[in-house]
C-alpha cells in the first residue's frame, strides 16, 4: 500500500475518549467544528489511563493509533479526559474539582509524552471536559 494515499480517505485526526455516554453529544458537536473532514476515534474507559497504568490497555490503544494512523493519515492525535470518570473513582476520588482537573491535566500530559515517542510527526492536542458540556483545551 502506497504510504500517501489520497484525501478522500484520509481524516484530520485521531481522537482518544473513555466510553462515558454523558459527554458524546457536546464532544461530538466539538470534534465536528474542530476537525470538519472527520476523525477516528477510540473510546476506552478512562481514555488516557489505559496508555499509562495498564500495560495491555497500552498495547492495544498504540495498536489503534497505529491503524488510524496508517489508514486515514490523521495529523493530529487528540486526547480528552472527563469530569467525574468513573475509571479514576469519579470525582469523589479528588478533594476539590480543581484537584480532580490537575490531575487529569498530569494524565493529559504524561500521556502526550508517551504517544511522543511512537507518533512524533503529529500534533497532539489535550482536552477536559466537564459534566456542564465545557471542553477545555489543555
Ligand atoms: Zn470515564
Amino acid at each position: 500500500m502506497a504510504p500517501e494515499e489520497p484525501s478522500s480517505h484520509s481524516c484530520q485526526a485521531v481522537v482518544l475518549h473513555c466510553i462515558d455516554f454523558r459527554f458524546k453529544k457536546e464532544l461530538d458537536t466539538y470534534l465536528n467544528q474542530r476537525f470538519p473532514k472527520g476523525y477516528d476515534l477510540i473510546s476506552l474507559a478512562g481514555s488516557c489511563m489505559g496508555l499509562l497504568s495498564d500495560e495491555d490497555h497500552r498495547k492495544l490503544l498504540l495498536e489503534q493509533f497505529q491503524i488510524s494512523s496508517r489508514l486515514h493519515h490523521p495529523k493530529t492525535i487528540a486526547l480528552v479526559q472527563h469530569e467525574d470518570c468513573g475509571a479514576y473513582g469519579g470525582s469523589g476520588a479528588f478533594r476539590t474539582p480543581e484537584e480532580e482537573l490537575e490531575h487529569q491535566g498530569q494524565e493529559l500530559q504524561k500521556a502526550s509524552v508517551l504517544l511522543k515517542e511512537h507518533f512524533s510527526q503529529h500534533q497532539i492536542e489535550t482536552y477536559f471536559i466537564g459534566l456542564s458540556g465545557e471542553l477545555v483545551s489543555m
